[in-house]
């Protein structure tokens, strides 16, 4: 059997609160009481019960709004032990201690997310029951979940950029900066954006292709943010980087054609299509974009270079105005908006699967794959079934609400059984 996939369902949009907590009940009874929780920024299935020490002074706690969170008994007499529930259906609820002098634990909650990625939940309501019929395929939802994807990628390592990130990562999404190694990358507005999750990929040492560009500017982003590229941009273009980018990247991002990737298409992945902005491009040129990524289930993605006012790279700056607007729009049409290699891994991903060997034993089956060559670590397709149970390295996978279950790809394997 083949796996498939199937159009993305409009969803409603939903929004999950990513909270936990903890406490630190202490073993001689004489608990300090649980500290007040702070979102978790790792996904994780909820934290293990805890018990209240004896008294201590209280703690507050919120719950977390993720899947696990076991719920948390509060201790003994104490001052304090708030704690708040979880947000999500089956989020961990926790219970404060009583009040008095003592203190008790308080915390659980769990980590971060409904699942184990880091993907942004799929913008449904967490309401969908766990499928129970009969086990058959599995279906691959396109895109996480999302009826589209965005990427907004930066070049050239231009102030500019830096200058409009906090009003863009406020809107939300992740975003790509394609850095020039030797362009200098200590500013500390590059950490604080890596360090938020966006991407940081190869631009080259000096703005030409080569294989020892490519791979020496792999090996400083390295040093200087502590995690391997794994996209290329080519330099304006130059179709010299589609063969020196494969030993040092599983995608390199060309500066067209201005079309949508689809799902499953075979796109070169070397040659990945792009849009470029006409300068000062106007919100709904970018709006008109989109809504063929809408319309196709595709994933448009843009290379922007400098953005006004404040820029001062002279190719086709583009208007802070137009670009919030066409973000913002994204947004308030449920496009995923993502960095190329989130979306990329995920679209590759699925060809990957797409292409998993099945066997049958008995009433199980099992689905093997193979990634292609620097794929990053730690991605996941969001899929469902008709039934039954989904295991990866022994363990049952659990049903996200959202509509699905997320398998690693890291695990090459999944099998379904009754
Ligand atoms: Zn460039």
């Amino acid at each position: 059997m083949f796996p498939k996939y199937v159009p993305w369902i409009a969803p409603a949009f939903a929004l999950a609160l990513t909270v936990a907590c903890s406490s630190t009940p202490t073993p001689d009874g004489t608990g300090t009481g649980g500290a007040v929780g702070s979102g978790g920024a790792a996904p994780g299935s909820g934290g293990a019960a805890v018990s209240g020490g004896a008294p201590g002074v209280g703690g507050a706690g919120t719950g977390g709004a993720s899947t696990g969170g076991a719920g948390v008994t509060g201790g003994g007499p104490g001052s304090g032990g708030a704690g708040t529930g979880g947000g999500s259906p089956s989020g961990g609820a926790s219970s404060g201690g009583a009040p008095s002098t003592g203190g008790s634990g308080s915390g659980g909650g769990g980590a971060v997310g409904p699942g184990p990625s880091d993907l942004p939940p799929a913008p449904v309501e967490p309401n969908l029951p766990k499928p129970g019929g009969t086990p058959g395929d599995i279906t691959v939802l396109d895109w996480a979940g999302f009826p589209a994807a965005v990427t907004y990628s930066f070049d050239d390592n231009d102030g500019s950029q830096l200058n409009y990130y906090d009003e863009m990562h406020a809107i939300g999404g992740r975003y790509t900066y394609y850095l020039v190694s030797d362009w200098g990358m200590s500013d500390a507005g590059w950490h604080t954006i890596f360090d938020d999750g966006n991407e940081i990929g190869n631009h080259t040492t000096n703005h030409s292709c080569g294989a020892t560009q490519i791979g020496n500017a792999k090996t400083a982003i390295q040093g200087e943010f502590g995690k391997t590229p794994t996209t290329v941009a080519a330099p304006n273009g130059d179709d010299a980087c589609q063969s020196a980018a494969q030993p040092h990247a599983f995608i390199n991002r060309e500066v067209g054609p201005a079309n949508p990737v689809t799902p499953l298409s075979n796109t070169n992945p070397f040659a990945m299509n792009c849009y470029i902005p006409a300068t000062g491009q106007a919100a709904g040129t970018y709006n008109g974009n989109i809504d063929q990524a809408l319309n196709q289930g595709g994933w448009v993605i843009y290379v922007i270079h400098g953005i006004n006012p404040g820029t001062t790279h002279t190719f086709q700056p583009v208007s802070w105005d137009g670009l919030q607007g066409a973000i913002q729009y994204s947004k308030d049409n449920d496009v995923w908006i993502d960095t190329m290699e989130n979306v990329g891994a995920y679209w590759m991903g699925q060809k990957v699967f797409a292409d998993a060997m099945s066997e049958t034993a008995g009433d199980s089956t099992t689905w093997t794959w193979v990634l292609p060559a620097n794929f990053p670590t730690g991605k996941y397709l969001r899929v469902t079934v008709d039934g039954g149970t989904l295991t990866q390295g022994g363990t049952a996978l659990t049903w996200d609400p959202h509509g699905y279950y997320e398998i690693a790809l890291d695990d090459l394997s999944v099998t379904l059984a009754p």
